[in-house]
């Protein structure tokens, strides 16, 4: 059951269930925000006059076209892509594109509505937005990867800009799709304009540093919340979901600050490695040749290969759930917490539901939810529009750093504002609320639009 809304708030939420029929994972996500912001209002009474929360639930732009592309053989398909331009209060839309059959408005608007409050929080001058298609590229060719990219980018061009909208990847979209989007923007609009896409690669125009950042970025964080405690990773044993880039580079660092990472996953299967996962053949695997996670097996004999296997089951001391959204449920938590599981900072967005949500924080156990723990690839994309805006680009050393301090800083102020609105250690509320008055003071700003 989630928790109940305050009686201001839950007009409101009943307004977004009519209006937006079918979208749970919208929702969720909504109600999630609406369940930390009662106190705000007592604060601020002048965001329920001027109705800045209704205003924020709906999206300033939506955008649903239509990408036909052929494949290899000369076959036709038709495919259904979105941007949702959710709000500009603090600068250009920012967020990346999916592409995943599972995508369609409901999962845009959740990561959209999600993208508003994180990048608030990343202390940035971005706004939220997302987009995506239900174009699935498992097992297509680059070439046909390619087609469909230059085909969605012949629409989706007109509403880009470094100053309007800026995208970047998310699942499905990396380095080689941002490659083939911008080069298809370059060739509509004639105008070499870096800053209109983030993730791009290092030879034009990309920021060392971004590939890493969003895996860097939540164990960064991790390590805050483990810091606040007295205690640290160094030593502890890491449980990650998913191989795909948040993944890996959760991993990597996590290895680097003296942890062992045991455990990670895709959509198949779970490999359980008790010797430490060995993240130069996940990388191969993944980055390179784009092959199960199973075949990890091959090269390691002695690790374990669970079809269809449940990550959450494998003990640790720290879990990262670093794939996708509703991956770990209210029995995951609670054998998580059972396991004793000390510490869960989320690198996908949303990937914990209500319940396992409510089960992590019953258990006082260290919950860093995504819009906090993942914000340094976000971040690191504005990092990235920065150096195109001045025609500069850092050491990784630099970057890394300037990443380092944001998710400190992102720690110290969800950590601070709970402790400011009585609810020491509930991220989940520091989240919200520091992210919520960010955006809500600018659009009192700026009036009614
Ligand atoms: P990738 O596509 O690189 O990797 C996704 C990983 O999750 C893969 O291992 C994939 O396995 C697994 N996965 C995806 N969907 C499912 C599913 N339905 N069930 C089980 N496993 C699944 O994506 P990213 O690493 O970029 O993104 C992962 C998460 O992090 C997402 O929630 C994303 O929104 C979030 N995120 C990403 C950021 C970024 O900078 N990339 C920034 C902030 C958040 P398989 O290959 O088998 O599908």
């Amino acid at each position: 059951m989630p928790a109940r809304l305050d009686e201001k708030l839950e007009p409101i939420f009943q307004d977004v269930l009519h209006r937006n029929p079918g979208e749970s994972e919208f929702h969720q996500a909504v109600h999630e925000v609406l369940e930390t912001l009662g106190p705000v209002l007592v604060k601020y009474p002048e965001f329920v006059e001027k109705k800045v929360i209704q205003r924020i639930c709906e999206p300033e732009r939506q955008i649903i076209f239509r990408v036909p592309w052929q494949d290899d053989k000369g076959e036709i398909h038709i495919n259904r892509a979105f941007r949702v331009e959710f709000n500009s209060a603090l600068g250009p839309y920012k967020g990346g594109m999916r592409f995943h059959p599972s995508v369609y408005l409901g999962i845009i608007k959740f990561l959209g509505f999600e993208q508003i409050f994180k990048n608030a929080l990343t202390g940035l001058p971005i706004g939220g937005g997302k987009g995506g298609s239900d174009f699935d590229p498992k097992g297509k060719s680059d070439d046909e990867i390619m087609r469909f990219c230059q085909s969605l980018m012949t629409e989706l061009y007109r509403h880009l800009g470094e100053y309007t909208d800026v995208p970047a990847g998310d699942i499905g979209v990396g380095g080689r799709e941002i490659g083939y989007l911008f080069g298809q923007y370059k060739r509509i609009t004639n105008r070499y304009e870096s800053g209109v896409l983030t993730g791009k690669g290092l030879d034009w125009g990309g920021s060392r540093a971004r590939t890493e950042a969003t895996g860097y970025g939540t164990v960064f964080f991790t390590q805050e919340m483990l810091k606040a405690r007295g205690d640290s990773l160094d030593g502890k044993t890491v449980v990650v979901s998913g191989s795909g880039n948040v993944a890996i580079y959760a991993i990597e660092k996590a290895h680097q600050l003296g942890a062992k990472v045991i455990a990670c996953s895709d959509s198949s299967g779970i490999i359980v490695d008790e010797k430490g996962i060995d993240l130069a053949v996940v990388k191969r695997l993944k980055e390179v040749e784009r092959r199960r996670i199973s075949a990890y097996t091959d090269v390691h004999k002695h690790a374990k290969y669970v079809e269809d296997g449940n990550i959450w089951s494998v003990p640790c001391d720290v879990a990262l759930p670093c794939a996708t959204q509703n991956e770990l449920n209210g029995s995951d938590a609670k054998t998580l917490v059972e396991n004793g599981c000390i510490a869960v900072a989320e690198g996908a967005n949303m990937p914990t539901t209500p319940e396992g949500v409510q089960i992590f924080q019953e258990a006082s156990l260290a919950y860093g939810p995504g819009k906090a723990a993942n914000a340094g690839g976000v971040a690191t994309s504005a990092l990235e529009m920065q150096q195109n805006a001045s025609r500069d680009s850092w050491t990784f050393a630099y970057t890394e750093k300037r990443l380092e301090d944001i998710m400190i800083e992102i720690h110290k102020s969800s950590f601070e504002t709970a402790e400011e609105f009585g609810s020491p250690g509930n991220y989940v509320l520091g989240a919200n609320i520091t992210g919520f008055i960010k955006v809500a003071r600018a659009m009192d700003a700026m009036g009614l639009i």
